[in-house]
């Protein structure tokens, strides 16, 4: 088995660190030599960080301040024009 497609193969538990450390040496020697491993490991990483990076209840809370704002916002408004 080439170096390169071990990589692939062992990139998600290499990403998670669920891997042995001799194996992990070995991979990073080669993504330090292969550019194109590099990449592959690069992007992967960064995608995996933007999604652990993004907290699942921040949009929904954000959402409800911003709805609680305009109904707010409405009601005063109506109240303002009410004659
Ligand atoms: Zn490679």
């Amino acid at each position: 088995m080439s170096n390169c497609r071990k990589l692939l193969n062992e990139l998600s538990n290499f990403l998670d660190n669920e891997i042995e450390p001799g194996l992990r040496e070995e991979l990073e020697k080669h993504i330090a030599k292969c550019p194109h491993c590099y990449v592959v490991f690069d992007s992967t990483k960064k995608t995996i960080q933007i999604f652990r990076g993004c907290d699942p209840y921040e949009l929904p809370e954000t959402l409800h301040r911003k709805l609680q704002e305009a109904v707010r916002k409405q009601y005063e408004d109506s109240t303002r024009n009410r004659p």
